[in-house]
């Protein structure tokens, strides 16, 4: 499988284990680890290997891909005894303030979400 790659990006770094993450779960597609800035008693983030810059790269080609994550987002989210409900949040671009330029879907839940947003 080639897997694109960049060197210079900051979840690829985690995805290889060149920076330290805690793993929640890890498959031969996606990885999954802990927010460093936890904004819920549990935040997980969810990205592909390959390297996609944000939600507005999803192609024909890739969207098997993002539809896997999103069976591993409902597996995580059973997991971690989120029975009762979660929210998941990709940012895209500066208006939404993304951070991370490499695909990512924030799971925040155990406890009750701002009405707003959305
Ligand atoms: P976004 O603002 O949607 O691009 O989200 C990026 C997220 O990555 C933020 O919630 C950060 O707290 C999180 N983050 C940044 N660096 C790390 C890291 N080294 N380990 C875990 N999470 C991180």
């Amino acid at each position: 499988m080639s897997v694109h790659h960049d060197p210079d990006c900051l979840f690829c770094k985690i995805v290889e284990g060149a920076i330290p993450s805690t793993k929640v779960y890890e498959d031969e597609l996606c990885y999954a680890f802990r927010d460093i800035a936890p904004q819920a008693p549990t935040h997980i983030l969810v990205v592909p290997k390959e390297h996609i810059p944000s939600c507005a790269q999803v192609t024909d080609d890739n969207a098997a891909l993002v539809g896997h994550i999103f069976t591993v987002i409902a597996k995580i989210a059973a997991d971690e005894g989120l029975t009762n409900g979660y929210r998941v949040i990709s940012n895209v671009g500066p208006d939404a303030g993304q951070t991370v330029p490499h695909l990512h879907f924030h799971i925040l839940g155990g406890k009750r979400m701002p009405d707003q947003m959305v």
